[in-house]
C-alpha cells in the first residue's frame, strides 16, 4: 500500500510537474477544461477495479449492485439535463461515441455528409485516414469563403446530390451556433438520419446558451470533458427507438468493460451542470470569448494582418486568422507558449500554409472561466494576446501580466 510518490517517484514527479504547468500558465486550448476536484476524486476510486460488462440491472458479472447505482444516476442525469429519451454513458471517448453511432445505424459504404476537417470538422466526421473515412463514404460540406460561416444552401445541394444516409452537424473549430431546424429539414428532404456531435458546445447547450440539438437530431454525441467540464469520456443521447441498437453497438459491439470510475465522474459532472454555478461559468465562458474576439478586432494587431474568422463568436472559442500576417500559426502558438498562454494552431479554411504550420489559432475560454476569470480578466487576456501577435512585442512584460492573472486565480488550491 505504498503511495504513488513512494512506489513510482518518476511518474509522481511528472504528475506534479503537470499540476504546476496547469497552475502557472493560462490554458486556452478550446477543447480543454479543469475537472472539479470532486470529479478527480471520483476517478481515483476503487470503481476502477470493477468489471461491469452490460448495463445497469443486466450485467455479465456479479457484484455490480453499487456500480449499477452510479451508472443509472449518470444515465438519468444526462437524460434530464438535455431532455433526451435515451442515454448511453459508457463510450470511453468522443471518438468511440461517434464510432458506436455509425456501427449502430449505418453499414460499410454508406454515405455520410459532414463538415470538412479543414473547415472545422472532426476527424470522425469522415476524414480519409479515420475509420469514418475508410469504412464509410464521406462527402464534406464547407464554410463560406466570404464570412467563414456555414452555407446551408450548399449543405442542402450536397445532400440532394449525394443522398447521404446520415448528415453530421457539429464541429471542433467553428465560432457560431448551429441551426438544427435547418439541418433537420435538409435531412428530412433526403430521408437521412441527423447526428449532432455537440462535443465542443455541450456545456452551452446544458445552460441554454446554444440551441439544444436533442429535439431535432436522431442521435446526439458529446465528450464530457470540454465545455461540460467533466472527466475525459463520451456520451450518446438518442431517440428511444435507437436506444437498443446504440447500446449493443457500444457493448458488445465496440467496447468491453465500462470505466465505472469515469462514469462516476460523468455522473458528478452532470449533476454540477444542472446547477447555477455552472450556468454562471458558461456565461463567463461565452462573454470571455466575445471579449477576446472584440478586442482583437479592435486592436492594432489588425494592422499586421491579425483577423478573427467570421468577425466574432457566439461560443467558447475564437478562431484567429493569420492568413494576412507574417506570423504563421506555429510561430504564434510558440510565441504565446513562451509568455505562458497555451493555445493550439489551427488550419483556417483555404489555408495557404501546410497543415503542420497553419495560418490560424484556436483560442478557447472554458478553462479560464472554470478558474474564475471574469470579463475584466478576459479583457486583460485579450490585450496580452493582441500585443503578443505584434512584431514589437515585449515578452518579459507580457509574461509578467500573465503571471499576475495566474496569481489572482489559484487553481486546485487544495491539491498536492
Ligand atoms: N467530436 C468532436 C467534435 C471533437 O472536437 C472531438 C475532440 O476533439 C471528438 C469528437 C473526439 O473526442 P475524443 O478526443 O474524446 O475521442
Amino acid at each position: 500500500n505504498q503511495s504513488l510518490h513512494e512506489l513510482d517517484p518518476e511518474v509522481a514527479a511528472a504528475v506534479e510537474a503537470e499540476l504546476g504547468r496547469q497552475r502557472d500558465t493560462l490554458e486556452m486550448i478550446a477543447s480543454e477544461n479543469f475537472a472539479p476536484q470532486a470529479v478527480l476524486e471520483a476517478q481515483g476510486t476503487v470503481l476502477t477495479n470493477k468489471y461491469a460488462e452490460g448495463y445497469p440491472g443486466k450485467r455479465y458479472y456479479g457484484g455490480c449492485e453499487h456500480v449499477d447505482v452510479i451508472e443509472q444516476l449518470a444515465i438519468d442525469r444526462a437524460k434530464s439535463l438535455f431532455g433526451a429519451e435515451h442515454a448511453n454513458v459508457q463510450p470511453h471517448s468522443g471518438a468511440q461515441a461517434n464510432t458506436a453511432v455509425y456501427f449502430s445505424l449505418l453499414k460499410p459504404g454508406d454515405t455520410i455528409l459532414g463538415l470538412d476537417l479543414a473547415h472545422g470538422g472532426h476527424l470522425t466526421h469522415g476524414m480519409k485516414l479515420n475509420y469514418s473515412g475508410k469504412i464509410l463514404n464521406p462527402v464534406a460540406y464547407h464554410v463560406r469563403e466570404s464570412d467563414g460561416t456555414l452555407d446551408y444552401n450548399e449543405i442542402e445541394a450536397l445532400a440532394k446530390e449525394h443522398q447521404p444516409k446520415m448528415i453530421i452537424a457539429g464541429w471542433s473549430a467553428y465560432p457560431r451556433t448551429l441551426d438544427f431546424e435547418r439541418f433537420r429539414a435538409i435531412a428530412d428532404q433526403v430521408g437521412a438520419l441527423l447526428m449532432v456531435d455537440m462535443a465542443h458546445f455541450a456545456g452551452l447547450v446544458a445552460t441554454g446558451l446554444h440551441p439544444n440539438p436533442v429535439p431535432y437530431a436522431d442521435v446526439v454525441t458529446t465528450t464530457t470533458h470540454k465545455t461540460l467540464g467533466g472527466p475525459r469520456g463520451g456520451l450518446i443521447l438518442a431517440k428511444e427507438e435507437y436506444g437498443k441498437k446504440i447500446n449493443s453497438a457500444v457493448f458488445p459491439g465496440m467496447q468491453g468493460g465500462p470505466l465505472e470510475h469515469v462514469i462516476a465522474g460523468k455522473a458528478v459532472a452532470l449533476k454540477m451542470a444542472a446547477g447555477e454555478e455552472f450556468a454562471d461559468r458558461q456565461r463567463r465562458t461565452v462573454a470571455g470569448a466575445r471579449l477576446v474576439a472584440e478586442r482583437l478586432t479592435r486592436s492594432d494587431a489588425v494592422e499586421v494582418g491579425v483577423n478573427v474568422l467570421s468577425g466574432g463568436t457566439d461560443v467558447h472559442l475564437v478562431l484567429v486568422d493569420l492568413r494576412e500576417s507574417e506570423l504563421d500559426g506555429q510561430q504564434a502558438e510558440d510565441r504565446l507558449h513562451d509568455i505562458g498562454i497555451t493555445v493550439n494552431r489551427n488550419a483556417v479554411p483555404n489555408d495557404p500554409r501546410p497543415p503542420m504550420v497553419t495560418s490560424g489559432l484556436r483560442v478557447g475560454t472554458p478553462a479560464l472561466a472554470t478558474r474564475g476569470f471574469d470579463e475584466d480578466d478576459f479583457a486583460e487576456v485579450a490585450d496580452i494576446i493582441a500585443n503578443a501577435l505584434k512584431p514589437d512585442f515585449d515578452a518579459a512584460a507580457l509574461s509578467d501580466r500573465v503571471q499576475a492573472l495566474v496569481a489572482k486565480h489559484p487553481l486546485y488550491p487544495g491539491l498536492r
